[in-house]
């Protein structure tokens, strides 16, 4: 089955008409992650997946937003035990370096300050994990003049931690850094990028990848693939990541769904 493995239908882009968005998620059919980037939405995902088949449910706070609230590890936990069926993983959590300058400018914190916070809650995370046999989901951004290795120190993590299951999801490091990422064991995720990158780094890395560790996901409402560039995204397009990921392996684009769908359910440890 069609497998978007991470998205965020809990986000506020689909307030005005997140039914009609679930119905073609429902009718296609598909299965899919939403992943929780604060505790509200985290929450949500919660709310989501227990509403409808095939949905499932990550908890976390995002980088991004590490200095907004409290991440109260209680209530996590109390999610987590509360619904054991439907959340499937913890994240999305790790280092984002590239907005700094705006935590800067809200929270008046130096550079140090703010990757100490977000290992400090990265570092959480992966505990809740490791305490519910949950998978990881790995955000990781670099900075915007990309001077700082931020998978580097992900990676660092994660082999410090002794991380077993994650995903580095939307992965934009090097061909270099994806092997050492593979050669431990973890996944990556790709994007609606591979649609329209012009680099050829993803391309790249997807052909180096072991097949068992792809996965392809839509980070919706963002990152929309071609044909469907200027929409907002949604999770039925993450069709369009398996079609460019079957040219690009030389396989048939069914191959591909079946594919990254049982490397999600293994990833998530489904049925
Ligand atoms: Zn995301």
């Amino acid at each position: 089955m069609l497998f978007d493995s991470h998205t965020h239908l809990n986000f506020q882009a689909y307030d005005e008409d997140r039914e009609e968005v679930i119905k073609r998620c429902l009718d296609f059919p598909m299965s899919l992650v939403n992943i929780g980037a604060a505790f509200a939405t985290s929450l949500k995902a919660v709310e989501l997946a227990k509403n409808n088949q095939n949905f499932y449910a990550a908890l976390g706070l995002h980088p991004i937003h590490v200095f907004d609230e409290e991440f109260k590890i209680t209530d996590y936990q109390k999610l987590i035990t509360a619904n054991s069926e439907k959340v499937v993983a913890m994240g999305e959590s790790g280092l984002d370096y590239y907005h700094f300058n705006e935590v800067e400018e809200k929270y008046g914190v130096d550079f140090a300050k703010m990757q100490a916070k977000q290992r400090e809650i990265f570092i959480k995370h992966i505990q809740l994990a490791k305490d519910n046999n949950l998978a990881l989901v790995v955000h990781g951004r670099n900075d915007q003049e990309s001077k700082l290795n931020v998978y580097q120190d992900i990676f660092n993590v994660l082999v410090e931690q002794k991380v077993e299951r994650a995903v580095i999801h939307c992965f934009g490091g090097s061909l270099e850094e994806a092997k050492k990422f593979v050669d431990k064991g973890f996944y990556l995720g790709f994007t609606g990028i591979i649609t329209f990158d012009k680099t050829g780094v993803l391309e790249s890395i997807i052909k180096i990848m072991p097949r068992d560790k792809i996965l392809i996901e839509t980070d919706a409402p963002y990152l929309t693939p071609v044909p469907n560039r200027g929409k907002r995204n949604e999770p039925v397009y993450v069709e369009h990541v398996a079609v460019k990921i079957a040219e690009i392996l030389e396989m048939s684009k069914e191959e591909v769904i079946e594919l990254t769908g049982n490397n999600a359910k293994n990833l998530f440890n489904l049925k």
